[in-house]
């Protein structure tokens, strides 16, 4: 179905719906659209056999108006050079929108990962690396990846050595990727960040009574149904805080099939199923569901797809029953799909904004290898004591005693995690109010997808201006 849609076309065609709402000078809209720089490399692998394949990637950096540019790594047999453009397009929007000062990048491998050992993997990373490298399209300062579908953060561990060792001296070298483990540089709860992410959005969209008011919701995540699409990183993290919130998961789909379940899944027991049947079809309980697609139409208040992109077309779109989208992945929704639900009034949390959590926690994890210092390691124990000096005089001005339990509740100073996992809540509340404040301006005559992109194209206009990046 994705070969249908040229996803640069979708992503350029909601572009010049919002560029219409942007002063500025017509060719400077077009050069913002482009891309900057498309790099294509091939490479020969020497198998485990003895056999040799010639492994095809690309490297996009969309825009330099910012700059490191950022934005993951894709490992999928789907991949090609149109996907990686759309995506590092989608990035540089992405990072505008939630005020991360980079600009928009995307790598793609065309491999299923599944299909080759680990040796082999490391082999593919560390020549794709050099190759990137070789031509200056990595590096702390020039363009930053990060993980994205079949990666993670085994492979950004190589992608850093590989960097170092070609860097030897480098102070920042450690910069070079983000999505490292944490014992390699990275930063806590970067792994779990784009689905944290997903729901704090969510959840500051859901806390608006006057928005959830025309869909007949009530306000808050509690008790709220959903359905996701995909159960990879995002998708299962973002089900994981979903449920935290109160919210029942009531359908799953991966790409082999789906269940559903209204009465409620059992997130943590679906995973186990998953691991040792290979598929979530068949978990006990639950009705299958004869394929991924088929989860986007149940019966739900949310519904968060979380795989790839051009998955709701005009085909199934008047087939959605939820009146809320929340888009975990990238570009799930083709244009005119998309057109169609807005015009039945489905609220639509666009993945511009939604899903940059991902984004948002590697800009910390640079800023931590930037400092060389982990977050929280200089003020945490300065807290600690203020907090407990104000709990002493609170103690006799009272002259109540609070237990130790209490005590230690209230005294505790942030760790890294904490202060990662607040700064990514700031910044995703702040972006949502400034995406509805922008659409308010726009008097409410667009969806928060324009309005976002809005804002996005403005910021790069601005930057282009001011800079003046005109030979
Ligand atoms: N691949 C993620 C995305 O699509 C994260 C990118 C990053 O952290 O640079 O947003």
């Amino acid at each position: 179905m994705s070969t249908e849609y040229k996803f640069f076309d979708e992503v350029n065609k909601s572009f010049d719906r919002a560029a219409a709402f942007v002063d500025a000078d017509p060719t400077l809209l077009g050069q913002v659209k482009r891309c900057n720089s498309v790099y294509y490399i091939s490479f020969p692998l020497r198998r485990d056999d003895g056999s040799i394949e010639v492994i095809e990637s690309w490297r996009v950096e969309h825009s330099h108006h910012r700059q490191p540019t950022k934005g993951g790594i894709r490992y999928a047999k789907s991949v090609n050079g149109d996907e990686v453009m759309a995506l590092a397009a989608l990035m540089t929007y992405k990072c505008a929108v939630v005020n991360v000062p980079f600009g928009g990048a995307k790598g793609g491998v065309r491999i299923d990962p599944r299909r080759y050992s680990e040796g082999e993997l490391e082999r593919i990373t560390r020549r794709f690396t050099f190759e990137l490298w070789k031509k200056h399209f990595i590096g702390p300062a020039i363009d930053v990846p990060a993980p994205d579908m079949g990666t993670g953060p085994r492979e950004m561990a190589w992608v850093a050595d590989t960097y170092q060792s070609l860097n030897a001296g480098e102070l920042n070298a450690a910069a070079c990727v983000t999505g490292k483990p944490v014992t390699q540089g990275g930063v806590a709860g970067r792994t779990e960040a784009t689905g944290r992410g997903v729901v704090y959005g969510l959840a500051e969209a859901c806390s608006i009574a006057e928005d959830m008011k025309p869909l007949k919701l009530s306000t808050g995540l509690d008790g709220k149904r959903f359905v996701v699409q995909g159960l990879g990183n995002v998708g299962y993290h973002a089900a994981k805080y979903m449920i935290e919130m109160g919210a029942v998961l009531v359908g799953v789909s991966e790409f082999k099939g789906g269940i559903a379940n209204p009465d409620g899944i059992d997130l943590e027991r679906l995973m186990a199923y998953r691991e040792e049947q290979g598929t979530v079809v068949g978990f006990p309980g639950a009705a299958p569901l004869p394929s991924s697609l088929a989860a986007l139409e149940l019966e739900c208040d949310i519904l968060i797809p979380a795989a790839l992109e051009n998955q709701i077309t005009p085909e199934n779109a008047p087939r959605i029953k939820a009146k809320l989208i929340g888009e975990g992945a990238n570009g799930p929704t083709t244009d005119e799909a998309d057109q169609m639900l807005q015009r039945r009034g489905v609220l639509t949390i666009p993945d511009i904004y939604l899903n940059s959590g991902g984004v948002t926690v590697s800009y910390f994890e640079w800023l931590k290898n930037l400092q060389h210092v982990s977050f929280g390691r200089m003020e945490k124990r300065f807290d600690q004591g203020a907090y407990r000096r104000l709990v002493k005089a609170m103690e006799s001005a009272t002259g109540k005693q609070f237990s130790l339990q209490e005590e230690s509740i209230l005294t505790r100073g942030a760790e890294e995690l904490d202060l990662v996992n607040s700064g990514l809540e700031e910044t995703m509340a702040f972006a949502y109010q400034q995406i509805r404040n922008k659409r308010a301006a726009l008097e409410d005559k667009v969806d928060l997808r324009t309005a976002a992109m809005v804002l996005a194209i403005n910021k790069v206009v601005v930057s282009y201006e001011e800079l003046g990046i005109f030979p």
